[in-house]
């Protein structure tokens, strides 16, 4: 297993800073696999592997098998519940929903040890947060008869794989991929690679094929549990995970991260509608400094976060899509035009979000067992 790596615009740390210039590296670099040239053989791609935002895998060819063939599969990811749903835990509802909605049985996992072990968030606290992220991902879609929701502090099976996995991992090892942490980081890495192999435990149905989409950052626990996986083979039959990639998305001020430290950097679904307004209308773009030098010149939707936003999450036509970065580039679209629209569909989108979302907080609480 390799560690994190830190060599000059590329460091991947699931607990700290992640910085990606340069998505090519890391199919050279840590053996990420380019989702493309598979793209013709998933039966029903989702947007964002259509355009490039989930870029790349890990042995993926064994998802769209059971997805070709009808075999049984397993989708797994979760949330650390710190706060409410943003434009990166979207992102991954989103992936989940779509697997399920291809036919693999969804785990979504509350990721409540990692929130007090990374965040100091106590159990109390982030009780609450889930409350609402359940209910986020209900109103999203994700169908309950067909997944399982759980927290991992009140999930057993996690925890008793979490202990027999650290009879096989030392203290070098969890140095080399995370770095010189505090023994509660490393915990929670068993405690995660408990959530994704549990799907394959015989209370589910045993071995299977389980996709893990997620942010590039989550890789180098992704790669801990392939390796549990193998040295666990003969007691549990474990197939390797499989793992999907996307990007992260820019801030809105352009910078690479969202930071809670800067409002202006991100916006939450929770949010009021004018307010997100308003964090648009201020983003950083990739326009010129006056219309005529844009006009003349074009833009650089490379670096724009509000292409971003159309990208990710808020254009549904591919086409529109290519027209708007085409456009950019040529100059035929202003900022300010730009924004107004995305604008409009985002409020809506939000507004129908909240109406939604606040009819399935008691189903969220009765899934988590919170009264
Ligand atoms: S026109 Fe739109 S995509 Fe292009 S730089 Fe301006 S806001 Fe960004």
């Amino acid at each position: 297993m390799s560690g994190n790596r830190d060599t000059g615009g590329l460091i991947i740390d699931p607990f700290g800073a992640t910085l990606v210039e340069d998505y090519d590296r890391l199919f050279t670099e840590f053996g990420i696999q380019p989702l493309k040239p598979l793209l013709s053989q998933i039966p029903n791609p989702c947007a964002a592997m259509r355009r490039g935002v989930i870029f790349g895998h890990r042995d993926f060819e064994r998802i769209i098998d059971a997805m070709k063939s009808g075999k049984e599969f397993a989708v797994m990811s979760g949330i650390k519940p710190t706060g409410e749903f943003h434009l990166g835990t979207l992102m991954t509802a989103r992936e989940i929903i779509y697997f399920q909605q291809e036919g693999a049985t969804a785990f979504y996992c509350i990721a409540d040890i990692e929130a007090y072990e990374d965040n100091g968030i106590p159990f109390e606290e982030s009780e609450k947060i889930a409350v609402n992220n359940v209910a986020d991902i209900l109103a999203l879609g994700f169908d309950p008869k067909r997944g399982y929701i759980y927290r991992q502090s009140r999930e057993e099976r996690v925890k008793d794989l979490a202990i027999l996995f650290s009879r096989g991992v030392t203290l070098a090892t969890m140095k080399a991929i995370y770095g010189e942490r505090h023994m509660g980081l490393y915990l929670s890495a068993l405690i995660q690679a408990g959530d994704i192999l549990m799907p394959q435990l015989k209370d589910f149905g045993g071995p299977k094929p389980t996709v893990v989409p997620v942010g590039i950052d989550q890789d180098p626990h992704i790669r801990f549990t392939r390796d549990l996986a193998n040295r666990f083979q003969s007691k549990f039959k474990f197939i390797p995970p499989s793992s999907t990639y996307h990007k992260l998305i820019k801030a809105l001020d352009g910078s690479y991260k969202m930071s809670k430290r800067n409002p202006m950097s991100y916006f939450t679904l929770d949010e009021d509608p004018d307010t997100i307004a308003k964090k648009i209308l201020y983003a950083f773009t990739g326009g010129r400094p006056t219309a005529e030098e844009q006009r003349r010149l074009g833009g650089n939707p490379d670096i724009c976060p509000i292409f971003d936003l159309y990208l990710f999450h808020f254009s549904r036509d591919d086409k529109e899509v290519i027209d708007l970065y085409n456009d950019c580039k040529c100059g035929n679209i202003l900022c300010g035009e730009d924004k107004m629209r995305l604008v409009k569909i985002v409020v809506e989108f939000v507004k129908d979000h909240q109406r939604k979302k606040a009819q399935f907080i008691d189903k969220a609480r009765e899934i988590l067992g919170v009264k």
